[in-house]
């Protein structure tokens, strides 16, 4: 079966129809993504399926990966973080290996990045290869996949001297956009429902998940599974949980969360997110490995309503991820959860502990609307954050660029 084909199962046939309408006037169209790494992160998943997705489609899709040595990660992963907030210059140095480590991959992907139609940079990484091709005949997008919505503006103006020349720029959210002269769009993660993390299981994989951790599952159970970080707010979900235990004795909570070990501040939070829990039974803090991805998804299925009660998040995948097994999600009123979470339809949004066990206890009274929410929670997720529409906007992306400030684009 072709990629397509699997994908019309849970997308549903007229999603990929209307791909296959946006992409015949692209047929042959050479188009290349460029990013910095093959596996692992955000980027590199969605890439993994969009490319063969879109040469599935007719269109010339290639990826290429730059390489890349100590100062230049270095560098980059400094830019990754004072783009979103942080406040440490970067060293001369590390802005020179920068500079030298695009030169040298400009010289090895030239012809390639020239002569496509369009090109994706993804991330600051590959930022500066647009200025190495001057002989460029295509469309150049950065597409932006960070949280830029306070970055550190001398970081921020190195990179932009970079960034501006491009065609357009695509940003995660309207609150992450800048200041940048030319089309800025907008297009929002997604989840592919394809993967170990989002597939469906069998129940029996999600009974195993029940025994593996002692969770009884004749009783209510919450969960929130993020990683064990302050703005992710374990200790106000142990809150919640602690008020509306008081009117559901029954209650259990699992709070899952993994990458303490290579990461000091996650440490400190797990240490006293087990200090507050210490000594109730019914709270299970779950330290996972990093390619849990069947036990996230088996623990998402297993609980009956999932928190996300963050006090600042970027998009919040954990949420997308949630909703698509049809929970009702209780989340922080902040950034991108805001985008999913619509108030009293496919969950509630939360500002205090207090809040989210009002919720909780709603809820846990309700089992009927625990359901109702939860499939308004996955039809919502199905219509707005699957990898298919991200693709689809992708593909409207591309055929606008080609057909510039035209006001009606017939698609035949
Ligand atoms: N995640 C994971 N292991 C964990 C906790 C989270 O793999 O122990 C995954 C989670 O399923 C989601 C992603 O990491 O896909 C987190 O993305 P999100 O946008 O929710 O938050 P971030 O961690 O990027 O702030």
């Amino acid at each position: 079966m072709s990629l397509l084909e699997e994908y019309a199962k849970v997308s549903g046939e007229d999603v990929i129809a209307q791909l296959r309408q946006l992409a015949a006037p692209l047929n042959g169209a050479k188009v290349v993504h460029v990013n910095s790494t093959r596996s692992g992160g955000g980027v590199a998943e969605i890439l993994t399926k969009l490319v063969p997705l879109m040469q599935e489609l007719g269109i010339e899709t290639q990826w290429e990966v730059i390489n890349g040595e100590g100062d230049f990660f270095e560098c980059t992963k400094g830019m990754h973080n004072t783009l979103q907030g942080n406040r440490t210059p970067l060293a001369d140095h590390l802005l020179r290996a920068y500079e030298t480590t695009n030169a040298q991959n400009a010289e090895i992907l030239r012809p390639t990045l020239e002569d496509a139609d369009f090109v994706f940079i993804h991330d600051p990484q590959p930022a500066p290869l647009l200025t190495l091709c001057p002989a460029r005949k295509g469309k150049w997008v950065w597409r932006c996949h960070i949280d830029a919505s306070h970055p550190y503006r001398p970081v921020w103006k190195y990179l932009q001297q970079y960034v501006v020349p491009y065609d357009a720029s695509i940003f995660s959210l309207a609150a992450f956009a800048q200041e940048l002269p030319h089309p800025q769009y907008l297009i929002p993660p997604s989840i592919d429902p394809l993967s170990d993390k989002n597939k469906a299981l069998q129940d029996s994989v999600v009974a195993d998940i029940y025994r593996k951790y002692q969770l009884d599952p004749e009783r209510p159970l919450i969960a929130q599974i993020s990683r064990f970080d302050r703005f992710k707010d374990p200790i106000g979900v142990i809150q919640a949980y602690q008020l509306a235990k008081q009117f559901v004795p029954a209650l259990q909570l699992v709070l899952a969360g993994g990458g303490a070990a290579d990461d000091p501040e996650g440490e400190a939070v797990l240490a006293e997110v087990e200090a507050v829990a210490k000594g109730d039974a019914d709270i299970h803090v779950l330290l996972l490995p990093s390619d849990a991805h069947v036990e996230i998804n088996a623990l998402q299925r297993a609980a009956d309503i999932v928190l996300q009660k963050s006090v600042r998040e970027g998009f919040g995948l954990t949420v997308t991820e949630a909703m698509w097994k049809s929970k009702p999600v209780i989340g922080g009123d902040v950034g991108g959860i805001r985008l999913q979470v619509i108030d009293h339809h496919t969950g509630f949004l939360v500002n205090t502990p207090e809040g989210a066990a009002l919720r909780i206890r709603y809820l846990l009274h309700q089992p009927e609307t625990v359901k109702t929410m939860g499939a308004q929670a996955q039809a919502f997720v199905r219509e707005n954050f699957l990898i298919t529409r991200h693709l689809r906007e992708y593909l409207t992306l591309i055929v606008a660029l080609l057909h510039g400030a035209q006001e009606r684009i017939e698609l035949g």
